[in-house]
C-alpha cells in the first residue's frame, strides 16, 4: 500500500551542465507513470529552477535541500518555504545529519522548519540516524526518539499525507558503509512503532520510511526488499545515472 520513494540528495555537488545532464538522463529514463516508484531529486539551490525545467512533465520530482522557517524578508543568505513552491519544489530535506553536525542545526530548528515547509504544503523528507558511538553505547532508539519528538513537535496527524521518514545512520552516509538489511529493518521497524504510539496504526501503515546511507545498486536490492524499508534517499549514488537508475529499478 505505501508507494516506494527514491530520492536523491545532490548536496552540494553538481555544475549547472552537470546537473542538467544528469536531470536530462533522469527524465528521459524514468517512465512518467510510474505507480510502484516516485523518483525525487534535490538539486543545490542555485539549480532548481534549470532543473524543475528539465523535469518538468518527466516522472522525476524536484525538492529542495533545505527552508528557512521565516516568511520572506530580512534573512540574509537564507530561502524561504514561498521561493520553493514559486519554482515548482515538491518537496524539502529536513534534519539531514550533515545539517544536524555540520551545521549545527538543533531539533528545535529543524521542528520550526517542518511545521513551515507543511504549512506550505512541501512533501518533508525529515532525516534522523544516529552517530556510530551512539549505536556503539545501545543509544540508537533513544536518538531517534529524541529525533522524531523533537522534529515532529506540534505535527498533527492530519499533515502525515506530506511526511516521510528517512532513516540514515550518520555512520553509513558517504562512508561507504552501510547499515546491514537486518539493522536497516530493525530501525524502521522501531520508527513505524513510534508512528502507531504517537499518531495512529493507520499513520504508521500509510508514513513511507526510506533507508539512506551508502545505498547503491549493488545492495539497493536487499534494503528495499525489507518489510519496513519504503524506499531510499540516495546521495553519492544519486550523482550519476548509471548508479540512480539501478536503484530505482530494484524499487519495483
Ligand atoms: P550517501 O548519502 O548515499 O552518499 O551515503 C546519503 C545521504 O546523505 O542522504
Amino acid at each position: 500500500m505505501r508507494r516506494f520513494l527514491v530520492a536523491g540528495n545532490w548536496k552540494m555537488n553538481t555544475t549547472k551542465e552537470s546537473g542538467a545532464q544528469l536531470a536530462q538522463a533522469l527524465a528521459s529514463e524514468v517512465p512518467s507513470e510510474n505507480p510502484a516508484v516516485e523518483v525525487l531529486v534535490c538539486p543545490p539551490f542555485p539549480y532548481l529552477t534549470t532543473i524543475g525545467e528539465i523535469v518538468s512533465g518527466s516522472g522525476v520530482g524536484f525538492g529542495a535541500q533545505n527552508c528557512y522557517h521565516e516568511a520572506p524578508g530580512a534573512f540574509t543568505g537564507e530561502t524561504s518555504t514561498e521561493m520553493l513552491t514559486d519554482v515548482g519544489c515538491r518537496s524539502v530535506i529536513l534534519g539531514h545529519s550533515e545539517r544536524r553536525h555540520v551545521l549545527k542545526e538543533t531539533d528545535t530548528d529543524i521542528n520550526l522548519k517542518v511545521k513551515k515547509a507543511l504549512e506550505a504544503g512541501l512533501q518533508v523528507v525529515l532525516c534522523v540516524g544516529e552517530l556510530q558511538s551512539e549505536r556503539e553505547s545501545d543509544q540508537t532508539e533513544t536518538v531517534l526518539n529524541t529525533q522524531m519528538t523533537g522534529g515532529l513537535s506540534g505535527v498533527d496527524a492530519s499533515a502525515f499525507g506530506q511526511i516521510v521518514i528517512a532513516y540514515e545512520p550518520v555512520w553509513a552516509i558517504g562512508t561507504g558503509l552501510t547499515a546491514s538489511p537486518e539493522q536497516a529493518e530493525a530501525a524502521h521497524l522501531y520508527l513505524r512503532n513510534w508512528l502507531k504510539d504517537q499518531y495512529s496504526a493507520e499513520i504508521a501503515d500509510s508514513t513511507r520510511i526510506l533507508y539512506g546511507g551508502s545505498v547503491k545498486p549493488d545492495n539497493a536490492k536487499e534494503l528495499l526488499s525489507q518489510e519496513n524499508v519504503d524506499g531510499a534517499l540516495v546521495g553519492g549514488a544519486s550523482l550519476k545515472a548509471e548508479l540512480f537508475i539501478p536503484i530505482i529499478q530494484a524499487a519495483v
